[in-house]
């Protein structure tokens, strides 16, 4: 049994890189199939989403937790602390995360898999293969559509025929 969360930490160890954090902990769930992977902060500075710099002033901390791609059958989900930070620059919110984005449900990663989906299924089939929330799926489309066609985002048709 010990062995078997030790490979499973490697694992995670070897395949994920979540920047500005260290991997503190993975507890598997044998019966459930789950995987509750924790993190621990590196580092005493947040970056600014705004003006990219790194900043000291945080106002409040936020625990999240968020799904990650599956480990062949086991569904993972990762804690970590999020800052809501005061930069010099005038932003005041949530600190920029190369790996999740501001209250998303899903890591970038598990996003793009999704997402790559949405293209040949529809949004009730994504969200039965992912096991994941219809509006969340929803979600996740919609952004990855305003991504690759940022023109669309000033398409905005008033009146239509
Ligand atoms: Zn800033």
């Amino acid at each position: 049994m010990k062995s078997k969360r030790y490979s499973v930490y490697q694992l995670f160890k070897i395949r994920y890189s979540f920047s500005g954090f260290r991997l503190a902990g993975v507890v598997v769930d044998e019966e459930e199939k789950t995987v509750q992977v924790s993190l621990k902060r590196v580092g005493c500075t947040s970056i600014c989403p705004s003006c990219k710099r790194r900043c000291k002033t945080f106002e409040a901390f936020y625990t999240r937790r968020v799904r990650l791609r599956d480990v062949f059958e086991y569904e993972c989900r990762v804690d970590f602390m999020e800052r809501k930070i005061r930069c010099k620059c005038g932003y005041r919110g949530l600190e920029e995360l190369c790996f999740v984005r501001p209250y998303s449900h899903c890591t970038r990663s598990l996003e793009e898999l999704v997402a790559g989906f949405c293209v040949v299924l529809s949004i009730s089939e994504a969200s039965k293969k992912f096991r994941l929330d219809w509006k969340t799926v929803k979600e996740i489309d919609k952004q990855s559509i305003l991504e690759h066609l940022p023109g669309l985002k000033e398409f905005n048709p008033v009146r239509i025929g």
